[in-house]
């Protein structure tokens, strides 16, 4: 039998090569798989992102009648509502991120994918510029690719905006992408590591070394919105229920602090929740320093300046976590002043926030280029919830609208995008969450005005709705399955603490 397979792989092979001299061919064209298919003349579609915006429009649109190209560096989806939880090892990264190639090749006709950030777009010759990923073994520059395109769909998100205070991008460790969270999980277990090495090596109260434990033991995260909020309520879990367990000599001396410029915690939820997240932290034993904004970081210091009466002080820190919110990413600042016109115009205080784009997302000043999520200015609150609605709407309007056959379709006829509010929820620690759920009593028949009657949940029942409800919204079974045995794993035998680095 070995001797057959050995036979039948020599002879597959013996094709394959003889197969190659064609297919090197395609690639010096341009990128083999991506080269159009003149024949069936279908309108090709490039996506830029493989985020909630790009993986929403491309699920819903009619693959087959379209020839469809993602491309993004990120070659996985992954499940942004949890993403604070793998910094504290609730969840492990792998259960909360699904391969791109996977998503893409459970649809009825699976579009391309090419692992590419893209630098430019032409927008007269319709083209797209992408630099592909360095070669891994050489280590040898990226190519540059072009591909042309009939529509430009751009889903490339945001990037976190520092607000150009100095320090933050030097010493300041990001909560946007799972690399971020999975450096702060390494830095969380390495410090704990080094305190408790320094701990023993020191009677308590000597000065010098104690106050380096104590620096060290201080994780500060700044941003009371939604991520940061859940960051600080992760680490008050972890100290509490693992942390404790595990490094009883420290883990009284962890202090835990969430700083926010405003004179509130989840300032975009209903006030009566605010108040409750501030204090379901505070008894989870976090410290919560309103109404200070961070001015200045360095390596171990935190400068703050009071909004009431711009006293300043300082907070030795050793691990900072940012979560200050997002700004537009230069990609996306070049595409509107490559556009020119109103794109320009639309600067906000940080310069362009977005791609300002009509009620179907049509990029203004740019002719079947289209952009959504959190790229785009499209009245909506940055969030994945508009963003996979948005999506959505714009993958049935390619299918509906006509689209296909070239020029506009009908897109000018149909209704425009209406976003349908669901709500929002945060996990506030100790099992306790908070959901400001606006209950669509009314469905499609709403009259004006109606049906956002707000249903406010808080604490114990609140976390059960954030669990079931974040879990059903996660897009994958696999990644469902992964992420319930995490958190059976977890609640029976702790969170992982090796340091396997
Ligand atoms: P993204 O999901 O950010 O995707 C952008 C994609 O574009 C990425 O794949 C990126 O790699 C790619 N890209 C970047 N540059 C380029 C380029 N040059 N060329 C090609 N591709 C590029 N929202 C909620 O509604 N509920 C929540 O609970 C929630 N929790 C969150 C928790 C955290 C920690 C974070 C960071 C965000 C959270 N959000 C939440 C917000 C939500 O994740 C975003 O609003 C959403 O991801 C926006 O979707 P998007 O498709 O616009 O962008």
């Amino acid at each position: 039998r070995a001797l057959g397979l050995g036979l039948a792989g020599s002879a597959f092979f013996a094709l394959a090569r003889d197969e190659l001299p064609d297919k090197i061919y395609d690639v010096k064209k341009g990128l083999g798989l991506l080269t159009r298919n003149e024949e069936e003349k279908k309108q090709r579609v490039v996506v830029l992102g493989s985020g909630w915006g790009a993986l929403s429009f491309v699920q819903r649109l009619d693959q087959t009648k379209f020839d469809v190209v993602v491309v993004s560096p990120r070659s996985f989806f992954f499940y942004t509502p949890l993403l604070a939880g793998v910094a504290t090892g609730t969840v492990n990264f792998s259960s909360i991120t699904e391969s791109m190639r996977w998503h893409l090749g459970q649809l009825s006709s699976p579009p391309s994918f090419l692992q590419a950030h893209a630098t430019s777009v032409d927008f007269a010759n319709q083209a797209v510029t992408c630099s592909t990923p360095r070669d891994p073994a050489t280590g040898a520059p990226s190519v540059a690719t072009t591909l042309d395109y009939d529509h430009l769909v751009v889903a490339v998100g945001a990037e976190p905006s520092t607000f150009g205070i100095p320090g933050v991008a030097e010493h300041a460790h990001m909560m946007k992408e799972v690399s971020d969270s999975l450096t702060v999980q390494q830095r969380l277990l390495s410090s704990l590591e080094y305190a408790s090495a320094l701990a023993a090596s020191n009677g308590p109260g000597e000065g010098e070394v104690e106050r380096e434990v104590n620096r060290t033991l201080h994780w500060v995260v700044v941003g009371g919105g939604p991520t940061g909020v859940e960051l600080t309520a992760e680490l008050c879990d972890f100290r509490n229920e693992d942390i404790a367990k595990y490094f009883p000599g420290i883990s009284d001396r962890i202090r835990i602090t969430l700083v926010e410029g405003t004179s509130k915690v989840l300032g975009t939820f209903s006030p009566h929740i605010s108040t409750y997240a501030k204090d379901a932290l505070v008894g989870a034993g976090a410290e919560v320093m309103t109404d200070q904004f961070v001015t200045g970081v360095t390596e171990r210091k935190i400068t703050l300046k009071a909004a009431k009466d711009k006293s300043t002080s300082n907070l030795e820190y050793g691990i900072m976590v940012w979560a200050g919110g997002i700004a537009a990413r230069p990609f996306t600042k070049k595409l509107a002043a490559d556009i020119g016109g109103e794109q320009v115009l639309n600067l906000g205080r940080g310069g362009v926030r977005g791609l300002k784009v009509d009620s179907k997302f049509r990029v203004l000043g740019a002719r079947n280029v289209w952009a959504l999520g959190d790229c785009a200015l499209s009245g909506c609150a940055p969030t994945a919830q508009a963003a996979y609605q948005q999506g959505k709407y714009l993958g049935r309007l390619f299918r509906d609208s006509g689209l296909r056959g070239g020029g506009e379709g009908g897109v000018d006829e149909a209704e425009p995008f209406e976003f349908m509010n669901y709500g929002s929820l945060a996990y506030v620690g100790s099992s306790k969450g908070v959901a400001d759920l606006k209950m669509h009593l009314w469905g499609d028949d709403a009259p004006a005005g109606r049906g956002q009657d707000n249903t406010i949940i808080e604490g114990t029942a609140a976390f059960g709705i954030w669990r079931s409800l974040y879990f059903s919204k996660m897009l994958s079974l696999r990644n469902r399955l992964q992420v319930v045995t995490d958190w059976t794993i977890g609640s029976l035998f702790g969170r992982e603490i090796s340091t396997p680095w």
